[in-house]
């Protein structure tokens, strides 16, 4: 029944991505990222001011997993500090190496935690997280890529 529910919930992400789009140049951070191994791309815009993320926007293309995780990431960035959003990253990558539970504010992102005994789906999923981390870590334009042996 959980497993039906999540996948629900993935799909929704999918079909109907939020915060999809971008930030027509109010952008202060972009990354570019992409998993070579599925074929997923995505661009994650934010406008960051005083250290908190105020507004936040992705396109992409790929598999349902990938998409649903970075509209899924949307929701959960949204007036949190870059500190927050950075450890948001290594919760998610926690979840992905040994199934470590998610606090309660990341909500629906837990539906991802299936994907954890699937390493190639991992890379999938990480994707989003991945270059949510290169676009804070810099200044300006970034890439990043999930195929890269991390
Ligand atoms: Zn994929």
């Amino acid at each position: 029944m959980l497993a039906e529910l999540y996948r629900e919930i993935l799909l929704d992400h999918y079909r109907s991505p939020r915060n999809r789009g971008t930030l027509d140049g109010r952008a202060t951070h972009r990354s570019e990222g992409a998993n070579p191994l599925c074929g997923d791309e995505l661009v994650l815009e934010l406008a960051v001011e005083t250290g908190r993320v105020t507004e936040v926007a992705f396109l992409g293309r790929g598999c349902a997993i990938s998409q649903a995780s970075a509209s899924m990431m949307t929701i959960y960035l949204r007036d949190r500090t870059a500190a927050e959003a950075l450890e948001a990253v290594w919760c998610f990558q926690q979840l992905m190496l040994s199934g470590t539970a998610l606090p309660e504010e990341f909500g629906d992102i837990e539906a991802l935690a299936g994907v954890a005994k699937f390493p190639v789906r991992v890379k999938c999923a990480s994707l989003a997280w991945k270059t949510l981390e290169q676009a804070l870590s810099s200044d300006g334009v970034a890439t990043v890529s999930t195929d890269e042996g991390s």
